[in-house]
């Protein structure tokens, strides 16, 4: 059997170290433009606390030590009635089962400006470059756009090499997916200590430059910010340049059912690239690091003949902003609060928990510098216990100690 991979990000590498593991003799065939790498690790190489070769995911000899051909380029197409799929130099590899992990891009708008120099998006080593470029080249002042935890680790890596830093956020509270306007607040104070320039309630309209290089940032309410670095962290969307003529069903990402099946027989696909669909709508992807190693492995055991459904439990999530340590867990932050329930605690200036309740249970929780209570929190929301006495007598932050696991209090 031919189980051939697009895409050698972690999902497509955690597909092959499993398939591997299981079997032995089956060609495996990874097609990808990009080496594997850690892009968590990519805003450490920014700041020069790690080389490039820690970024670096797998040693060079990996994939023939365990007989695994790479084939470095771009998937151009794939044709599902012939089971092959195009590469950019024209070869043609025909697979028994396929496996798409193409990952995500950036999103950006069709500003004008955007192909101005000094103008990047943040999503691989080749933007780290870049932006490790422009400072060298003298830039003094980078812009920041958009909302997410990407556009943090930017500030982070902007104000750690002596940049002045401009934050340019279309809302007006930070984060509003991943936190309620308490937390926020925390972060946006931590922002404004470190000298952040944060314009609420604005958007880039173009990107104004002179002689090819970015000058500034023009935005919707006709202020111009004069920069030298523009720096666009909007969001990410899958691709399906790839799945155009195919029959995979693409919609926003590339739709499976919960065996990580597409609609082609015998097509896969894992992480980031994917959005798992059962009813009508497809379920948001939550596009972390370690939900794609978990697809990756179940969609290979999917390919060697498993039916494993894929699960993700709860959803968990832990990492830093700017300087603050958070989790968030299950329904953090539901988008439509209606039938939940909210109890939260600032136990300091800076620390704070939030619960989501259902039915007398938690379902989810957002933590920030409070990280004492993300595994017992985690594991109260497991368990599916019934809190709606404690909660009703307002419990302080010594009753939640009765309540939660000890035991588990001392993993973070
Ligand atoms: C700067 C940064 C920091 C992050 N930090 C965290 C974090 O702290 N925690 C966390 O959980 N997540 C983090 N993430 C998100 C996490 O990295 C992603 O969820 C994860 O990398 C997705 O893995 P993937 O394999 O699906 O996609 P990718 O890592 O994008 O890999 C897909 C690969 O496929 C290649 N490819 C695409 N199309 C083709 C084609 N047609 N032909 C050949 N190759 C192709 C791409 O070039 C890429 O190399 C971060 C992301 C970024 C950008």
């Amino acid at each position: 059997m031919r189980i051939v991979i697009v895409g050698a990000g972690i999902a497509g590498i955690s597909a092959a170290e499993e398939l591997r593991r299981r079997d032995r003799t089956s060609e495996i065939v990874m097609i990808s433009d990009e080496k594997y790498y850690y892009r968590a690790a990519l805003s450490k190489y920014f700041q020069d606390v790690i080389s490039k070769d820690e970024v670096q995911g797998k040693p060079e000899n990996w994939y023939e030590a365990n007989n695994i051909k790479l084939k470095p380029g771009k998937a151009m197409r794939i044709e599902t009635g012939k089971q092959q799929v195009e590469c950019d130099d024209g070869d043609i590899i025909s697979y028994d089962k396929l496996l798409i992990a193409t990952g995500a891009v950036p999103f950006v708008a069709p500003w004008p400006g955007l192909d101005l120099d000094g103008v990047c998006t943040y999503r691989g080593l080749e933007c780290v470059e870049k932006f490790l470029r422009f400072i060298k080249a003298g830039a003094r002042h980078a812009v920041v756009i958009g909302g997410g935890i990407l556009s943090f680790e930017l500030i982070e890596n902007f104000l750690k090499v002596g940049l002045k830093v401009t934050f340019v956020v279309r809302g007006s509270q930070l984060l509003n997916l991943l936190f309620d306007d308490v937390a926020a607040g925390i972060i946006e104070k931590d922002l404004r200590t470190a000298d952040v320039d944060i314009r609420f309630d604005t958007e880039a309209e173009r990107f104004a430059g002179e002689n090819g290089r970015v000058t500034g940032v023009v935005t919707k309410s006709g202020d111009t910010i004069n920069c030298d670095i523009v720096a666009v962290a909007v969001g990410i969307k899958a691709d399906g340049s790839l799945l155009e003529g195919s029959n995979i069903t693409f919609d926003r990402a590339v739709i499976v059912d919960e065996y990580l099946r597409t609609s082609a027989p015998y097509v896969y696909a894992a992480g980031d690239c994917c959005a798992i669909k059962t009813g009508e709508s497809a379920v948001r992807p939550t596009r972390t690091w370690l939900t794609s190693a978990l697809q990756g492995r179940t969609a290979a055991g999917n390919m060697l003949g498993d039916e494993r459904v894929f699960d993700e439990g709860v959803f968990f999530n832990v990492s830093h902003v700017f300087t603050s340590f958070y989790g968030v867990i299950g329904e953090f932050n539901p988008r439509d609060p209606e039938g939940f329930e909210f109890r939260s605690w600032r136990f300091s200036e800076s620390s704070y928990m939030r619960w989501t309740l259902k039915g007398g249970t938690v379902v989810g929780a957002i933590i920030v510098n409070a990280s004492h209570y993300i595994w017992p929190v985690r594991q109260l929301i497991e368990s599916g216990v019934d809190v709606s006495e404690v909660v009703k007598g307002d419990p302080s932050p010594e009753d939640l100690n009765t309540l939660l696991p000890q035991h588990a209090q001392t993993l973070f």
